[in-house]
């Protein structure tokens, strides 16, 4: 999957994104050029760009559910089947009720933001335990850096948001938020990008 920044292709457009117009790059990478960097759309108020997502032969085809403009990553999630799933697995633990309505009720936020959060990531924003030198954080804290540029690799396939010692790892093949981990230092593992 490669995205294309498309201009409105009028008279209006402006030299900044007359520039990047036609530009792709990989999910994860900056558009570039003439020294005009930008993550995705909008790149100043009211700029009309959107983003174009091309298939690269041999990757799956997304499903129905997208909102890459919030994720800057292309969903292959079917958010229905996947709330059938999720709420299946939090109704079979072993919870009160009262956390398991949480873990629902902040997953379809984030889904109405854009977001398709696991079992576990939605564990981590909701059920964080206190303590043990860990730094803590709040959900509004998570959608402020999930609005950010992807600044680390871990492999190919997973996307690190590392900001305030909170690193946000998303799935790039379904688009997932896979988990929140607070770690003080970027990990060993990860590759800058
Ligand atoms: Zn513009
Ligand atoms: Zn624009």
């Amino acid at each position: 999957m490669e995205k294309k920044w498309s201009t409105a292709a009028d008279e209006l457009v402006c030299p900044i994104c007359g520039t990047l117009h036609n530009t792709s790059a990989p999910m994860h990478v900056m558009f570039e050029k003439e020294k005009i960097r930008h993550f995705l759309p909008p790149a100043h108020p009211r700029c009309r760009c959107t983003v174009i997502y091309e298939e690269i032969a041999g990757t799956n085809t997304p499903n129905a559910w997208q909102n890459p403009r919030e994720s800057g990553i292309m969903n292959h999630v079917d958010v229905n089947e996947y709330r059938q799933d999720l709420y299946a697995r939090i109704d079979s633990k072993n919870k009160p009720d009262a956390y398991k309505q949480k873990l629902k009720d902040v997953f379809e936020y984030l889904v109405s933001q854009g977001y398709i959060f696991s079992e576990h990531a939605l564990g981590r924003v909701v059920g964080q335990k206190t303590g043990k030198g860990k730094r803590n954080f709040t959900l509004e804290e998570v959608l402020q850096y999930l609005a950010l540029p992807i600044n680390y690799m871990d492999g190919d396939m997973k996307a690190v948001r590392f900001y305030e010692g909170i690193a946000i790892i998303q799935a790039l093949d379904t688009g997932e938020i896979v988990s929140i981990i607070s770690n003080l230092e970027p990990s060993t593992r990860w590759k800058k990008v």
